[in-house]
């Protein structure tokens, strides 16, 4: 039987309209004048006065990963679980390689770790740690073969997962040849290092100097490198993670000189800043970057749409005994923020503050990245497109409490939060109704994304 989202505003990025969403299998089949579906059989989901998006499309999530001693606690059962309750109905995740590994096998690995296990659709990108030889050079086509056109490299972490720029710029030639997009963790290592040992020589290297263990210069000198080297190359480049309003004016003039050239923020860069490093617990706060000032906060958000062109999670699912345990070296405390679930949730709030209007919120989370990285089906509620949407009450308040992410805390505790997604429609199936789970056994694909256009 059909299903038809009725009575409600559907928001799509171009802008609002009142439409039914007519659901035919796992596809939308049609945007009805609500007079033109009034005698329709279809089970109905009614969503008069409430909003109606297209799911949320994160790209930068880590699930099941492991760092130093440490393990996230989730996997993608509960990680994609927590994502469709937050409103994310399709995810992008890395495929790190282990050792012997060429990226494409890396992806195929994850491709069956996910499968059966994922309630939402999900797709990989691969990576390059270390040393960009033949092998892994030649794995970025592969990869690309399998449907996971991007790349990710790091300028940082020593010994673990830095490049070389050397062996980034051989990276980029390698993606413009296959036309994949390369993923860059900008900081430059160097600075950190040196900036991590004044730190230590005066025993402060904790959790509450986090900020000046990475400084925003670290970030700043490896973008400019990174996207020179884009140039040069004729690569593609996606910057992650985004902190500063200087990074995001270096992607925009890249981009006016010709260089394909983008990048992203996350909402704890935007609705946080470093003043949570000197509250009781900053290690539950340790990231890489940092959060930066609040007028870096105030100054991202000016680029949100513009220069930058997607807020995604950087979801990395730690609990707070595990920040705990080196919390006295903030190198050692494993980095990253549970998010995949309060993305959407902070973003659609923030609209209903004023902050960004709700096609904004659309296109930053949804229809951008589903573009960009080739997700075909996804970021849109038009005829065609996939079932993969949410209903929003656009006059509910709560906080962030209740949430389901495989940890103890959220960075985001206490805040008041405008908007509660109430039900969550995932390729035609309703995972999530009244804010409550109903979704059945596991039914997220694997999402074969196209490489960039040439
Ligand atoms: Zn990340």
């Amino acid at each position: 039987m059909d299903t038809l989202v009725r009575g409600g505003t559907v928001v799509l990025e171009s802008g609002r309209l009142r439409a039914d969403v007519l659901i035919r299998g796992s596809r939308v089949a049609g945007l009805l004048d609500p007079r033109e579906s009034a005698g329709f059989k279809a089970r109905v989901i009614d969503a008069s006065d409430l909003l109606v998006l297209p799911g949320g499309v994160d790209v930068h999530t880590h699930i099941g990963i492991q760092f130093g001693d440490f393990k996230t606690r989730d996997d993608f059962g509960s990680a994609t679980r927590a994502a469709a309750f937050g409103g994310t109905t399709s995810l992008l995740e890395f495929a790190f390689p282990e050792p012997g590994e060429d990226p494409a096998e890396a992806v195929e690995r994850r491709i069956s770790q996910a499968s059966g296990q994922a309630v939402i659709d999900f797709g990989f990108h691969a990576a390059i740690a270390q040393h960009a030889d033949a092998d892994a050079l030649a794995g970025i086509e592969r990869a690309a073969k399998l449907g996971a056109p991007t790349v990710k490299v790091f300028t940082a972490y020593r010994g673990i997962m830095m490049l070389e720029l050397g062996d980034v710029m051989a990276v980029m030639r390698e993606a413009a040849k296959a036309r994949s997009l390369v993923m860059v963790h900008a900081e430059t290592e160097a600075i950190v290092e040196r900036a991590v040992g004044e730190l230590r020589e005066r025993g402060i290297a904790d959790a509450r100097h986090h900020p000046q263990a990475r400084p925003g210069i670290a970030e700043l000198d490896a973008a400019r490198s990174v996207l020179r080297l884009a140039a040069e190359t004729g690569a593609a480049v996606y910057l992650v993670h985004v902190t500063l309003p200087e990074v995001a004016e270096e992607i925009a003039r890249a981009r006016a000189d010709g260089v394909r050239a983008y990048g992203e923020t996350c909402p704890h860069y935007l609705f946080l800043d470093e003043s949570v490093y000197s509250t009781p617990h900053g290690e539950r706060f340790v990231c890489s970057p940092p959060m930066r000032s609040a007028a870096a906060a105030r100054g991202l958000w000016r680029t949100l749409g513009t220069s930058l062109t997607g807020v995604h999670s950087d979801h990395c699912c730690f609990d707070s005994e595990q920040k705990k345990v080196y919390a006295s070296d903030s190198t050692r405390i494993p980095p990253g923020l549970p998010g995949v679930e309060t993305r959407m949730p902070l973003l659609i709030s923030a609209a209903l503050s004023g902050r960004l209007s709700m096609p904004d919120v659309v296109r930053l989370c949804s229809s951008e990245p589903a573009r960009l990285f080739g997700m075909q089906g996804k970021g849109s509620l038009l005829p065609g497109m996939d079932a993969d949407l949410i209903v929003v009450d656009p006059r509910a308040r709560h906080r962030l409490d209740g949430l389901h992410m495989a940890t103890d805390y959220t960075p985001f505790a206490g805040m008041e939060i405008r908007g509660r997604i109430e039900t969550v429609v995932a390729g035609g199936k309703v995972l999530v109704s009244a804010g409550r789970w109903v979704g059945e056994k596991p039914a997220g694909r694997y999402i074969r994304r196209r490489r960039l256009e040439a």
